[in-house]
C-alpha cells in the first residue's frame, strides 16, 4: 500500500495509488504533458471528475511555484549576497526546467484533495508475502 506521499510523488491515481495518472511518464515530452487516461486503469476511477476540473490545479501551481520562488530570492539575495540579476538569471534558467513538473504535481495534488483513497481498492491482489 502506497501511502499518500508517495501516491503523489509517483503521480498515481488517489483511490487506488497505483494507476498511473498520465499516460506518458516524461513530463519534458510537452506534447504529452497533458495527457491523462480518462479513467484509471486500475480501479476506473474517473479521472475528468467534471468538465474543467484540472483548472484549480493552477492555485496549487501557483503555491508551489511562489514555494520555491521566495526561498530562492531569500538565499541568492540575502543568503549568499548576489544581487538582483543574478535571482533573475537563476529564475529564467529554473523556470522552464520546473514548468512542466509542477504543471503535473499540481494536477496530482489537486485530484488527490478531492478523490479520497479506498483501501478495498489499494489493496494487493493474491497471496499475501
Ligand atoms: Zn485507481
Amino acid at each position: 500500500m502506497a501511502s499518500l506521499l508517495q501516491s503523489i510523488i509517483g503521480q498515481r491515481c488517489p483511490r487506488c495509488r497505483k494507476g498511473r495518472l498520465f499516460l506518458i511518464r516524461n513530463p519534458y515530452r510537452l506534447k504529452h504533458l497533458q495527457s491523462m487516461p480518462p479513467e484509471c486503469p486500475v480501479c476506473k476511477q474517473d479521472f475528468v471528475i467534471e468538465p474543467g476540473f484540472f483548472f484549480g490545479a493552477s492555485y496549487v501551481s501557483y503555491a508551489l511555484m511562489v514555494g520555491w520562488l521566495i526561498p530562492l530570492f531569500l538565499l541568492i539575495r540575502f543568503g549568499l549576497g548576489l544581487p538582483y540579476s543574478t535571482y533573475l538569471i537563476v529564475f529564467a534558467i529554473a523556470l522552464p526546467i520546473l514548468v512542466p513538473p509542477i504543471f503535473r504535481f499540481s494536477r496530482t495534488i489537486w485530484i488527490h484533495m478531492f478523490v479520497k483513497y479506498d483501501p478495498v481498492m489499494g489493496r494487493e491482489v493474491g497471496p499475501k508475502r
